[in-house]
């Protein structure tokens, strides 16, 4: 599924990814062929964790694999991103002169560190299409 989203996140997101679910579906069945519940008991206090909070894991990942992506009402209800991109008309911010010194994406900057990066190299790689294709054109013109 093709999702999209103002800041590039959900551009290349793997939820519902074939590969994964059935990765998921194969652990959820040797966690309960194996039996692995028993071996927390052997580990108690601090070097446990919850058994119950990993199978809820695995079937969220199993039952929230149709995310529409941003666009289409996913992510943060309240995203400043989301906002100030339509607010300004924008396919994407990567299309914003204001990106190199925006501070929307402090927030997202400690789980994704290279987002704004990657919005930078793209806006880069445009500018210099555009570049090119003005050359070019020039040159038909004489
Ligand atoms: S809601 Fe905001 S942070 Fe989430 S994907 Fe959309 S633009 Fe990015
Ligand atoms: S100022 Fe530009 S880069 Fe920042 S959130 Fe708004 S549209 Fe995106």
């Amino acid at each position: 599924m093709l999702r999209s989203s103002f800041c590039g996140l959900c551009d290349d997101c793997q939820l519902g990814n074939p590969a994964f679910l059935d990765t998921v579906s194969r652990l959820q069945e040797y966690l309960s062929r194996f039996r692995t519940n028993w071996w927390l008991h052997c580990f108690p206090g601090e070097e446990g964790f919850s058994f119950q909070e990993l199978r809820k894991a695995l079937e969220w990942f199993q039952t929230h694999s149709e995310c529409p992506g941003c666009k289409e009402g996913r992510g943060h209800e309240d995203c400043p991103i989301r906002r100030c991109a339509m607010d300004r008309g924008l396919d994407q911010c990567y299309q914003c002169p204001d990106l190199k010194p925006c501070n929307k994406f402090d927030f997202l900057l400690t789980e994704f560190p290279d987002l704004k990066a990657r919005l930078r190299r793209r806006q880069l790689k445009d500018k210099a299409r555009e570049f090119h294709r003005r050359l070019e054109t020039k040159g038909t013109e004489k």
